[in-house]
C-alpha cells in the first residue's frame, strides 16, 4: 500500500481533502498517492508567497546560494532513489532518468553560483548630457513579484528545477506545478529545499488540477508566468492575460540537417547514430527530439540505411532495465495519438521503413520518408519516436526545409565547414543552432528558448533570473 504524498504549502508538508493516483505508464502499477490542495490551502501559500516578496528579495545573497548549493548536493546523493522514481512515474529509461538528476544537480549549482554574483548592478554618468550634469545613474534588477512555474511531464524533475532555481537564486517567490502525471519528481524537490532556511513563505509546490488553474493563473499577485508544456495550453495562458510577464517554452518538430561535407563513412556513422538516439530517447517525448532529417541529395543513400539500421538497434521495453533505449510514451492514448499519425502519413503516400507498431502505451521507432508536406506529422510536433527523411539538393534547400515549419525551437546541422555555420547561424530561424550534432542538445547554462511557435523568452538560469526581473535604476543629483 502506498502512502499519499504530502504537498508543499508555503516550505511545509500539507495534506488536502482529495488525492490522485499516479500510474506507471509501462505497467499500470500505482507508483503514488498525491495529495490535492483545497482552493483555501492554494490561497494559504499565493497569500505567503506574496506577504514575503519584499523580505525575499531582501534575502542575502549567501543564503540563497547555500540553499541553492544545498539541493544540488542532496540531488547527487539521492541520485538512484530519484531517477527510479522519475522512471516509475514517467516511463522513461532509468538509464536516460539518472541523466535528468545530473541536469537538475546542475541547474541548482549554476542557480548557486548565479545567486552569487546577479544584480551587481552598474553606474552610468548622465553629465554626457548637460540637462544629466551633477546625476549618476545606478541600476540594479529587482524581482517582478511572486513567479508562477507550470512544468510539463517530460523532464518532471529538471524542468521544475528550471522554475524554481533561479527564482530562489534572483529573490523571487514561487509556486510551482508539477504536471499531472508526473508530480513526485517535482515534489521530491520540496524535501530538499525544507531542510534549507529559505524563507517559509517563498516557495510552494501544489498539483493544483488543470480545471483550478485558471484561478491561479489570473490571480494578479502572481505577475509572472514560466510556462513549459505544449502550443496549446501555453498560448491560451499568455491570451488569458495580457498585461502579465509570460515566458512560454513550447514545442517544436527539431530538424537535423545533414549536408555534403558530411560525408565520409565516419561521418554518416555518427550523424545516423545520434539522429536514432535522439529521435527515440523519452520515446521521442522531449521539444527538441529529433523529429525531421533533411539530407542533402548527395549523402541521402548512403545516410537512409544506416539510420534504418540504428533506429532498429534501439532497445525498447522495460524502463528499468539498464539496457533499454526507449521505454512507453507517457500514456496509451499518446501512444494512439501517434499512431493513428503515422498510419495517416502512410494513407496518404508515405513510405514505412520501419516501426509503425503500438503495443498499449509503446511505440514502435518509427522511420518514414516521402511524407507529403501537408500529413499531420509533417505540419505538428509528433511528441513519439517517429522521423521523417527528406532530400534536398544543397544548403539553401536544406535551410528553407527546416524554416518551413511553425516550430522554430532548436536546429541540427551536420557540417564540418564554419562559413557553413554561420550561414546556418543566420538563416534558421530557431532559438538554438547545433552544428555537428543534432538539434537535441541542450545544456542548463545556455539561453533556451524558441522563435515562432515555439515561444516567448528564454530559460537558462541566468537567462530565466533576467526573465523575473526588471532593471531599477535610481538617479543620484547634486554630484
Ligand atoms: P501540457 O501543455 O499538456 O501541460 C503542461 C502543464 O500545463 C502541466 O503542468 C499541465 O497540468 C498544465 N496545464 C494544463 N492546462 C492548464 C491550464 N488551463 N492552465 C494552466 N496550466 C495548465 O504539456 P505536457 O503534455 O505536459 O508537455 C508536453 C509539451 O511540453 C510538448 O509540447 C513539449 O514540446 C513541451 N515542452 C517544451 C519544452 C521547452 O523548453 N520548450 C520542454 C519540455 C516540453
Amino acid at each position: 500500500m502506498t502512502s499519499t504524498t504530502a504537498f508543499w504549502l508555503a516550505g511545509r508538508q500539507a495534506t488536502g481533502e482529495t488525492a490522485f493516483d499516479v500510474t506507471s505508464p509501462w505497467d499500470g502499477h500505482t507508483v503514488g498517492t498525491v495529495s490535492v490542495p483545497t482552493d483555501a490551502q492554494v490561497e494559504d501559500a499565493v497569500f505567503a508567497a506574496h506577504a514575503v516578496r519584499e523580505d525575499f528579495a531582501a534575502t542575502p545573497a549567501h543564503i540563497r546560494a547555500a540553499a541553492l548549493d544545498h539541493v544540488s548536493r542532496r540531488l547527487v546523493e539521492r541520485t538512484e532513489e530519484i531517477a527510479r522514481l522519475i522512471s516509475a512515474e514517467n516511463g522513461k529509461p532509468v538509464k536516460w532518468a539518472r541523466g535528468e538528476v545530473g541536469r537538475a544537480v546542475s541547474v541548482f549549482r549554476f542557480a548557486a553560483e548565479e545567486a552569487r554574483r546577479f544584480n551587481g548592478g552598474e553606474a552610468q554618468r548622465l553629465d554626457t548630457d548637460a540637462g544629466g550634469q551633477g546625476r549618476l545613474a545606478l541600476t540594479r534588477r529587482f524581482p517582478k513579484g511572486v513567479v508562477l512555474g507550470i512544468a510539463p511531464f517530460n523532464f518532471p524533475l529538471n524542468l521544475c528545477a528550471h522554475k524554481i532555481a533561479p527564482a530562489i537564486a534572483a529573490g523571487a517567490p514561487i509556486i510551482l506545478k508539477p504536471a499531472p502525471a508526473t508530480p513526485l519528481s517535482g515534489l521530491i524537490l520540496g524535501e530538499l529545499l525544507a531542510e534549507t532556511e529559505l524563507p517559509a513563505g517563498s516557495w510552494s509546490i501544489l498539483p493544483v488540477p488543470n480545471d483550478r488553474m485558471p484561478a491561479l493563473v489570473q490571480d494578479e499577485r502572481l505577475p509572472v508566468i514560466s510556462f513549459t508544456g505544449s502550443e496549446r495550453v501555453g498560448y491560451a495562458i499568455m491570451d488569458s492575460v495580457p498585461r502579465k510577464h509570460c515566458t512560454l517554452e513550447l514545442g517544436g518538430n527539431g530538424a537535423a540537417v545533414v549536408l555534403a561535407d558530411f560525408a565520409s563513412d565516419e561521418d554518416l556513422d555518427r550523424a545516423a547514430q545520434r539522429i536514432a538516439t535522439f529521435s527515440n530517447y523519452q520515446g521521442g517525448q522531449s521539444c527538441i527530439s529529433v523529429q525531421r532529417v533533411i539530407a542533402d541529395a548527395s549523402v541521402y543513400d548512403r545516410l537512409l540505411p544506416r539510420i534504418v539500421a540504428a533506429v532498429e538497434a534501439q532497445v525498447t521495453g522495460d524502463p528499468n532495465d539498464e539496457a533499454t533505449d526507449v521505454g512507453p510514451l507517457i500514456s496509451e492514448a499518446a501512444a494512439q495519438r501517434v499512431e493513428a499519425w503515422v498510419d495517416e502519413a502512410v494513407a496518404a503516400g508515405a513510405t514505412l521503413l520501419t516501426g509503425g507498431k503500438r503495443d498499449g502505451a509503446s511505440y514502435a521507432p518509427t522511420v518514414l520518408t516521402d511524407v507529403p508536406a501537408e500529413a499531420t506529422i509533417s505540419c505538428e510536433e509528433v511528441f513519439g519516436p517517429v522521423l521523417t527523411v527528406r532530400k534536398v539538393d544543397g544548403e539553401a534547400a536544406a535551410f528553407a526545409a527546416v524554416n518551413d515549419s511553425k516550430y522554430g525551437l532548436q536546429a541540427g546541422v551536420f557540417t564540418h565547414d564554419l562559413q557553413t555555420a554561420f550561414r546556418a547561424h543566420r538563416a534558421l530561424e530557431v532559438g538554438g543552432v547545433v552544428i555537428g550534432d543534432v538539434p537535441s542538445y541542450r545544456a542548463d547554462q545556455m539561453p533556451y528558448g524558441g522563435a515562432k511557435q515555439s515561444g516567448v523568452g528564454r530559460e537558462g538560469v541566468k537567462f530565466a533570473m533576467d526573465d523575473y526581473t526588471y532593471e531599477r535604476v535610481m538617479v543620484l543629483t547634486g554630484l
